[in-house]
C-alpha cells in the first residue's frame, strides 16, 4: 500500500529519501506531493535573468552562450566557465576540476540550471551551479524524459536536490501511488464544482496545460482556506464557551460621568465600536475583539470607555503596553482624561470615581508593593503596565477585562495564562488595539480567532502629514537640505524626531564581536525586518548615538538634542520623554521606541534614517508621531537605496499614502507572504502554499463561512472525519511551533 503516509525512503530508498527529509523536510509520500512546483516553464521559454534575486536559490531554463577553459596558476587544475544567457542578460557558471564539462557545454544548447544567486564584480553568478541539458533538436532532455511535457514543473529546490531530481521523485511516487480518498464532502465539491483530491495532486504535478494547472489549484486553496478557516471556528467555538464575567453598563457611574465631561464629541466609528464592546462585555461568553485604527484615530478612548464600563460593574481592567515607557505614558494620559474620576482614596475625588494604577517591573520597591496592594484589593480599577502584568504573580481582586495597546497579536497561549487570572474561572475580556493596518485576508487568516473592527476616520482637526524620500546616493544634497529644514522647524518653535534603526553602544558593539551577525536593530512591534537585498555586503545601520553627536557637532550645532533608546534605564528614559514633552528638547534622536503611543503635538517633523531598514508599517507608525497638533507635519525617510529596487519601491509607498488600509494592501504586494505569515509558515511544509493572501479573498471569505456551517451544526466534526483530519493536521502543525518555540 502507498498511501500519503507511506515514508519516502520506503518509497524511494533510504538514500533519496534522507536527501528530501534533509534538505526539503519531506517524510511522506503527502509531504512530496503536496510540494507543488512553484511556477511551470513552456518549452521553449527562457528565465529573465534580470528578475533573479540575490540569495535565492533559483532554477534557470537558459541557454549556453561561450564556455572557456583555464589553469589555475595557484593550484593545479582547471576552471570552465560557462556564460548562459536568456537572450539578454547574462550568469556564470563556474566548475573546478571538472574539465570534461567544457565539451558538455555547447553553446546553443538549451538546459535547467539550478544554484544559488550571487554577484561577483557587478556579474551575476550560479554558486554549485548543477543542470540538465535538453536535447537541442527536440527539446526533450535524453536523460530526463519529465522534458517532454510541455509544461514543465519548476520546484522550490535546494543546493543538491535540483528541481529536476524532485521532478523524478515525484513521478516515481505518482507511479506507486494508490490515490486517497477525498477529504472534502461530496456535497461541498460538488456545490462548488471542485476537482477530486487525487486528481488535482495528479495534475498539479503533471498538467497538460494551464486550464489543468488552475483547476488543480483552485481545489487545493479550498483544503489550505478550508482547514485554516476549521481550525479558527473551533477555537472561536472554544473561547466562547469559558463563561465571563457579564459587565452590565449603568447609569449612574463612572462612565457616564467621564462621558458628560468629554471635551469633544467622538467620531461616527468610535460610537459604533463603542456599542459593540459595550454588548460584548454584557455577553456571558469572553469578548475577542481587535480594534485597528491609524494612529491618532483615538482607539484610547474607545479602551477607557470600555474600561470604565468594567469597572462600574465592580471589577478591574488592565491595560498592557509594549514598553514600561508606554505604559507610564498610558497611566498618565488616562488620568488626566479622568482627572478626579481618577483619584479615589484622595481628597477631592469625584463621586463613583476609581484608581488608575501604574505597575511596572522598574517602580522602587515601596512604590511597586503599593501598587500590588491596590491591584489585590481591588482598589485599583484600572491597572496600566506592560505584559509582565499577566505573566507575573500579580493578583487583581477581580480582573474583568485586558486590553492590549498596540500589538497585533495576543495568542491562544496569552490567552490561556489570562484565564487563570479572573476570578471563579472566569476569563476576563479581552480587547486588543493595534494601528497597524491590516488586511481582510489576513485578518480572517492570521488574526481569525478575533473579531475585528476598524475606526476608519480620524477626529476633526488632525493636520495632513507630507512624506518625501530623501536619497542620499543619488541626491547628496537633499540630506542638508533635510537638517536647515529642520532648523526652520525648531526656529520656528516646533520639535523634531530623528529615528535611527540602531543604538549604537558599547554594548551593541560587545555582541556583534562575539557572535551577532547582523547589529541588533530595536524592535518596535516584533515586524521582521525587509529582506536583505544587497548580499551579506551592506554596512551596518546608523546608530542614534552617532547620529546625535555628528548633528550636534554638525548640521544641528546649537539645537537641543535629546537621546533615547531601550537601554537607557526606565528613569532616564522617562526623564527624555518628559523632556521632549515639555519642550526642553527640541530634537530627540531615538530609536523606535518612539514608535507607539508616544503624543507630542507640538512635534513637526519625522526623519528617518536608513528607512529602508524599517517595515512599510512601521514606517507608518513612526510618522504618525508627527501632525498631532494644529501645524502641519512633515516625515522624510532618508536612504542610500537606489531608485528602482524594491527597497525603493515600499519608500515609495509609504510616500505616496496615508492611507493605512492602502499601505497593508500595498505591502502586501511588495513582500512576499511567508513574510507576513512569519518565518513559521514561510519554509514549513504545511501553511499556505496555493493559496494567496492577495489574490484569494474571496475563497478565503467563502471558506470562513463555509466553516462556521460546519462548525456551528457539529463543532467536533464528529460526521466530517475527512475536515476532522484536515483540523487536526493545522493545529498539530501549530502545536509543534509553539513547541519548538518554548
Ligand atoms: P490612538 O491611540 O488611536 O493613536 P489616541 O487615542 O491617542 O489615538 O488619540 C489621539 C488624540 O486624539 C488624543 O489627544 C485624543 O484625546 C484625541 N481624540 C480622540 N478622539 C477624539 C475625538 N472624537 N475628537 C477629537 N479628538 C479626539
Ligand atoms: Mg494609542
Amino acid at each position: 500500500m502507498t498511501t500519503l503516509d507511506a515514508k519516502l525512503d520506503r518509497v524511494l530508498g533510504a538514500k533519496t529519501g534522507k536527501a528530501l527529509e534533509s534538505a526539503l523536510g519531506l517524510v511522506t509520500v503527502g509531504d512530496l506531493l503536496r510540494h507543488y512546483p512553484r511556477r511551470y516553464a513552456e518549452r521553449g521559454e527562457l528565465t529573465a535573468v534580470a528578475g533573479l534575486e540575490l540569495g535565492e536559490h533559483a532554477t534557470v531554463l537558459a541557454k549556453v552562450d561561450r564556455v572557456t577553459k583555464r589553469t589555475m596558476k595557484s593550484r593545479r587544475g582547471t576552471i570552465v566557465e560557462a556564460r548562459i544567457t536568456d537572450g539578454h542578460r547574462s550568469l556564470s557558471c563556474t566548475f573546478f576540476n571538472q574539465a570534461w564539462r567544457e565539451k558538455e557545454l555547447v553553446p546553443g544548447k538549451r538546459g535547467m540550471f539550478a544554484g544559488k544567486v550571487t554577484a561577483y564584480r557587478g556579474q551575476l553568478q550560479l554558486a554549485h551551479p548543477e543542470y540538465q541539458l535538453f536535447d537541442a533538436e527536440s527539446d526533450v532532455g535524453a536523460a530526463a524524459e519529465e522534458f517532454a511535457a510541455a509544461l514543465i514543473p519548476v520546484y522550490p529546490a535546494a543546493q543538491g536536490l535540483p528541481s529536476w531530481s524532485i521532478a523524478r521523485c515525484v513521478k516515481q511516487v505518482l507511479d506507486v501511488w494508490d490515490g486517497t480518498d477525498d477529504r472534502l464532502p461530496a456535497e461541498l465539491r460538488d456545490r462548488l464544482g471542485l476537482t477530486s483530491l487525487e486528481g488535482a495532486l495528479r495534475k498539479i504535478h503533471h498538467p497538460k496545460d494551464f486550464g489543468e494547472v488552475a483547476a488543480a489549484q483552485e481545489r487545493l486553496k479550498w483544503d489550505e482556506a478550508l482547514s485554516v478557516q476549521l481550525a479558527l471556528a473551533q477555537l472561536r467555538g472554544a473561547e466562547t464557551a469559558h463563561p465571563a464575567p457579564v459587565c452590565e453598563p449603568r447609569d449612574d457611574g463612572v462612565l457616564t460621568a467621564f462621558d458628560q465631561r468629554l471635551p469633544f464629541e467622538l467620531t461616527a466609528g468610535q460610537r459604533e465600536i463603542g456599542e459593540r464592546i459595550a454588548a460584548d462585555l454584557t455577553a456571558p461568553h469572553p469578548m475577542n475583539r481587535l480594534v485597528q485604527g491609524e494612529v491618532g484615530s483615538g482607539k484610547t478612548v474607545v479602551a477607557l470607555r470600555a474600561m470604565l464600563q468594567v469597572v462600574d460593574s465592580g471589577r478591574q481592567a488592565a491595560m498592557l503596553a509594549p514598553t514600561e515607557v508606554l505604559a507610564a505614558q498610558h497611566a498618565r494620559s488616562l488620568r488626566e482624561m479622568l482627572g478626579d474620576l481618577a483619584t479615589a482614596g484622595e481628597l477631592g475625588a469625584a463621586e463613583n470615581a476609581t484608581r488608575v494604577t501604574l505597575l511596572t517591573g522598574s517602580l522602587p520597591a515601596a512604590q511597586r508593593k503599593q501598587a500590588m496592594l491596590e491591584a489585590a484589593s481591588g482598589e485599583a480599577g484600572i491597572v496600566v503596565g506592560t505584559h509582565a502584568l499577566i505573566q507575573d504573580k500579580v493578583s487583581f481582586a477581580d480582573l474583568g477585562m485586558v486590553v492590549v495597546d498596540e500589538q497585533h497579536r495576543f495568542g491562544v497561549e496569552q490567552r490561556d495564562a489570562l484565564r487563570a487570572r479572573g476570578g471563579d474561572d472566569a476569563s476576563p475580556h479581552v480587547l486588543v488595539m493595534t494601528a497597524t493596518p491590516i488586511p481582510r485576508t489576513v485578518a480572517m487568516t492570521v488574526y481569525g480567532d478575533l473579531e475585528t473592527s476598524a475606526l476608519r476616520e480620524l477626529p476633526q482637526g488632525r493636520s495632513p502629514i507630507s512624506t518625501s524620500v530623501v536619497p542620499v546616493a543619488e541626491k547628496p544634497a537633499w540630506l542638508d537640505r533635510a537638517w536647515a529644514r529642520v532648523r526652520e522647524e525648531v526656529d520656528a518653535g516646533h520639535q523634531v524626531y530623528v529615528v535611527c534603526p540602531r543604538i549604537g553602544d558599547d554594548e551593541e558593539t560587545a555582541a556583534k564581536g562575539k557572535k551577532a551577525k547582523k547589529p541588533a536593530v530595536e524592535d518596535g512591534d516584533g515586524e521582521e525586518p525587509p529582506p536583505d537585498e544587497s548580499g551579506d555586503q551592506r554596512r551596518p545601520p546608523v546608530a542614534v548615538l552617532d547620529v546625535a553627536e555628528q548633528l550636534g557637532a554638525g548640521p544641528l550645532a546649537g539645537l537641543r538634542l535629546g537621546v533615547l533608546h531601550g537601554r537607557l534605564a526606565s528613569d532616564e528614559k522617562d526623564a527624555v520623554m518628559r523632556g521632549f514633552a515639555a519642550g526642553e528638547v527640541d530634537v530627540l534622536v531615538a530609536t523606535t521606541v518612539v514608535e507607539v503611543g508616544v503624543n507630542v503635538p507640538n512635534a513637526t517633523v519625522m526623519v528617518i534614517m536608513d528607512a529602508d531598514r524599517f517595515g512599510v508599517s512601521q514606517l507608518h507608525q513612526l510618522r504618525g508621531r508627527v501632525g498631532r497638533g494644529s501645524a502641519p507635519g512633515l516625515c522624510l525617510l532618508v536612504t542610500d537605496a537606489m531608485g528602482g529596487t524594491t527597497t525603493r519601491e515600499r519608500l515609495d509607498a509609504v510616500a505616496s499614502t496615508t492611507d493605512g488600509f492602502e499601505l497593508a494592501r500595498l505591502d502586501l504586494e511588495l513582500r512576499r507572504e511567508g513574510d507576513i505569515l512569519g518565518a513559521a509558515q514561510s519554509g514549513k511544509k504545511s501553511g499556505l502554499k496555493v493559496l494567496s493572501l492577495l489574490r484569494d479573498e474571496d475563497v478565503i471569505a467563502q471558506a470562513r463561512e463555509e466553516a462556521e456551517r460546519y462548525i456551528g451544526d457539529d463543532p467536533e466534526l464528529r460526521e466530517h472525519p475527512g475536515l476532522a483530519r484536515m483540523v487536526s493536521e493545522v493545529v498539530d502543525e501549530e502545536r509543534a511551533e509553539y513547541l519548538e518555540k518554548s
